[in-house]
């Protein structure tokens, strides 16, 4: 970290920060130049508060050099994360596409979404229990019914389920019932969410928040990293832009900056990102391209009639249709599916 102070800034100042930082395990350089004074601080400046009333009197800027991330940190962690999802690896060779509803609605529905995506190539299956919502009038899940029916799905093919927890109270009872659980982007920085699943050795796929930066993305990793859970899946979903065309728009430059500054295995979220089924196979292709372990990919067997989601939801000719060009997408890019 380097504290450029304020003109004019006297050696007793300079004492005073120097003495003010002891506090944390960092070693302070002063540099006096003639109109400039700047210190170098090194060491674990992670803890640094640098909004500290006392810092501004005297400091002109702040230039972190280091992340705030550590756990998440691909310089601390140079090998690639795999994550076991109840059997299935992520984050290896072989490329992962978890398909299916955006809620669980019943047993015929979900069982004959997993046989299918199966067929097709999933190996995961994906849908929604407890369903945060945007209006309080939408369909809100299933809940408790909708995580039995999933492992119903489970029972007749063998996919491990993913499936969103929104409540930190939830914890116990998911446990045993999902092989990884999903964090929403509406609650990526649910703190005490991330807090209890940092304490389960679970996976978790965590999507970003569609107005969140990268760096408070793999802040939100660190918090389930830093409890001692390691198995963390990064999701993009897409972001807020001021184009309106998609319901948000796909970063797909957190791909690759996201491999670059992390270990953590990272996926993406077309259905979320453009909300248009007719969309979701082209940035399917380019998340794959751009070096993605896998996809999330919303699939319903009555698109027209779905309880939520339906116009993002692929129906299974789609689906089948896109897995195929994924498949012959892999070995262009040396991975396998
Ligand atoms: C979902 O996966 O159904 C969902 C609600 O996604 P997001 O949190 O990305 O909006
Ligand atoms: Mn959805």
């Amino acid at each position: 970290m380097i504290i450029v102070l304020k003109n004019g800034t006297t050696q007793e100042d300079i004492n005073k920060i120097s003495g003010w930082l002891s506090r944390y395990d960092v070693e302070v350089s002063p540099i006096v130049g003639t109109q400039t004074t700047i210190l170098g601080v090194v060491g674990d400046t992670s803890s640094v508060d640098t909004n500290s009333v006392y810092l501004s009197e005297y400091v002109d800027k702040i230039i972190k050099v280091q992340e705030p991330y550590k756990k998440a940190n691909r310089k601390f962690h140079p090998e690639n994360t795999i994550v076991n999802i109840g059997g299935v690896e992520i984050g290896g060779k072989k490329l992962v596409v978890m398909a299916g509803p955006c809620s669980v609605e019943g047993e015929e529905q979900i069982i004959d979404i997993a046989r299918h995506i199966k067929a097709a190539g999933a190996s995961i299956i994906r849908g929604g229990a407890w369903k945060p919502r945007s209006s309080p009038y939408s369909f809100q899940g299933l809940k408790a019914e909708g995580l039995e029916l999933l492992n119903l799905a489970k029972a007749e093919t063998g996919l491990p389920i993913v499936t969103e927890i929104t409540n930190p109270m939830h914890v116990e009872k998911f446990i045993g019932k999902v092989d990884c659980f999903q964090v929403g982007a509406r609650n990526m920085q649910n703190f005490e969410l991330l807090l209890e699943l940092g304490k389960a050795r679970i996976p978790v796929l965590l999507k970003r928040g569609f107005s969140n930066t990268l760096e408070e993305f793999l802040m939100s990793a660190e918090y389930i990293l830093s409890g001692g859970n390691e198995n963390v899946i990064l999701c993009e979903r897409g972001i807020r832009t001021n184009e309106t065309y998609t319901r948000n728009t796909l970063d797909i430059s957190a791909v690759p900056a996201l491999k670059k500054l992390s270990h953590l295995p990272v996926i993406i979220d077309p259905s979320h990102a453009c909300g248009m089924s007719w969309m979701v196979e082209s940035l399917s292709m380019a998340a794959i391209a751009a070096g993605a372990d896998g996809l999330m990919i919303e699939v319903h067997n009555d698109p027209q009639n779905a309880l939520s989601d339906g116009a993002q939801s692929l129906t299974y000719d789609m689906f089948d249709g896109t897995m195929k060009k994924l498949k012959a997408l892999a070995k262009v890019v040396e991975r396998e599916l």
